[in-house]
């Protein structure tokens, strides 16, 4: 089997039905470039094997592999109750500061912060937003509801606060603990979960510093109001789905997808597209038709990725399901008018490093290249080509595995790892072995070169040379 090339790129969630070393490999093998360790499951011994098995998968195959630690953040929960609890619409349900075992009446909610904010009115959902309860008043220590939507309830379901932007950062202690096991380990990025402001995100940066990418997962309707912000405070976005779609109603979720695959596109940050992907195939062959259509369909947006959750974490087909999004993305990509479906429009090239590497795309299929190459320490110059999404292959020199490795979220590009170069002629000189070594590349094509001079300065794209190759 060939490694696939896809230009939209593949996140799997490893868990029990995939982390084994067989496993890891199928699914690299079947398309996937990037694997969520999920640290809302799972130990941290069982996290650093499937890192272990990860890397050693990487180094079998000799391709770049993305690893992401994604943080559970501050999930919501409510405490222990009695089996077999059925709640009913019109019920009075409270929610007790008090440490005590649920029951019919009332359920340990072991977060002050709720009791501090919440008001008469206000909606609280529990278990992703199949029982729905409206707060009928707050008494010291107790938020008394009436029950909207009923059914089973039990112990640690989620609970979620629409209208309450809470006072909470989004990294508690077992995040501080997991974040610190995920670096040492050398993870590429890690994802911080229900991000409300651009200081959560600053907060995180300040621990995390350049040992990974920082990724913001959308999931609070805050995020929403501080987007464009947030967006350029971290290195990529996650529409997380899940959660967003019991924060907000289900019906708002595909035209906030486009919002912020458009946000992100513009200002140039990989976005990844989560959660219930393939859903129906934790548990069969196939997927939806429906299903499929909402893969294609972020795919012709132009997201960077597409992501698996319990499909394969969890699901009985996690090879299938890779494979099955694997050609969904191909065919999708492979159809007569998808350039054109992810033209960036209007282009917004306020910025050197923008409008060089929009010049660059143009210039290369103005005369005829073959590809586009961008040279660089911490492959930025490769996010600034993947934001044009050119109609040719983008290839990305750098001298570093990390960002080789942290590019697995990035549409279109494939690294190649070279020496160190001191200036830009001494890489000029070795581009022609690099591209014919590795790449389809012949001798005799024209290829057009982006990069930052003076060389090895973070994130200056600003020059752009035509070469023939010899
Ligand atoms: C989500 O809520 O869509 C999501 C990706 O987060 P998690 O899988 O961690 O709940």
């Amino acid at each position: 089997m060939t490694i696939p090339h896809l230009a939209t790129r593949i996140l799997a969630t490893l868990g029990p039905a995939s982390n084994s070393r067989d496993m890891i490999k199928t699914l690299a093998l079947e398309g996937a470039s990037a694997f969520r360790l999920n640290f809302s499951h799972g130990t941290q011994d069982m996290h650093k094997d499937t890192y272990n098995h990860i890397r050693d998968v990487a180094k079998e195959l000799d391709r770049p592999i993305t690893i992401l630690a994604d943080l559970q953040g501050p999930k919501l929960r409510i405490s222990t109750i009695a089996e077999g609890i059925v709640l009913n619409i019109g019920d009075q349900f409270t929610f007790d500061d008090q440490d005590i075992i649920g029951d019919q009446h009332r359920v340990y909610l072991p977060h002050p912060e709720i009791f501090d904010a919440i008001l008469p009115g206000h909606r609280m959902l529990v278990n992703d937003g199949n029982l729905q309860f409206t707060v009928t008043s707050v008494e010291t220590g107790k938020i008394i509801t009436t029950v909207d939507a009923g059914g089973a309830i039990s112990d640690r379901k989620g609970v979620n606060v629409p209208d309450v932007p809470l006072k909470i950062s989004p990294l508690t202690e077992k995040d501080l603990a997991d974040l610190d096991f995920a670096l040492d380990l050398g993870v590429d990025w890690v994802a911080l979960s229900f991000v409300q402001h651009v200081t959560d995100v600053v907060e995180a940066r300040a621990i995390v510093k350049d040992r990974a990418a920082l990724m913001v997962k959308v999931e609070k309707p805050a995020a929403l109001e501080e987007l464009d912000d947030l967006i350029r405070a971290c290195d990529g976005i996650m529409i997380a789905r899940g959660d967003l779609g019991v924060e907000l109603p289900p019906e708002t979720v595909p035209g906030i997808q486009k919002e912020i695959t458009y946000a992100c596109r513009r200002i140039g940050k990989p976005v990844i597209v989560a959660t219930q992907m393939l859903e129906s195939m934790i548990t069969h062959h196939t997927p939806t038709r429906a299903e499929a259509s909402d893969v294609a369909t972020a795919v012709s947006s132009g997201v960077d990725c597409v992501m698996l959750s319990a499909e394969t974490a969890a699901g009985q087909y996690p090879a299938e399901a890779v494979a099955m999004m694997r050609r969904i993305i191909e065919t999708t990509e492979a159809r007569t008018g998808y350039a054109s479906s992810i033209a960036l429009k209007p282009v917004d090239a306020h910025n050197t490093y923008h409008a060089v590497a929009s010049s660059a795309t143009q210039l290369a299929s103005g005369i005829g290249a073959v590809c586009i190459v961008g040279f660089s320490s911490t492959g930025t110059t490769g996010v600034r080509l993947s934001r044009e999404r050119p109609d040719l292959p983008i290839y990305m020199i750098t001298p570093s595995q990390q960002s080789r490795q942290r590019l697995g979220f990035t549409w279109g590009i494939t690294s190649i790892l070279s020496e160190h170069f001191d200036s830009f002629d001494d890489a000029l000189q070795a581009i022609s072995s690099l591209l014919l070594n590795n790449t389809d590349c012949q001798s005799g094509d024209t290829v057009v070169v982006v990069a930052g001079t003076p060389f090895g300065v973070a994130g200056s794209t600003n020059t752009i040379r035509v070469l023939t190759l010899k």
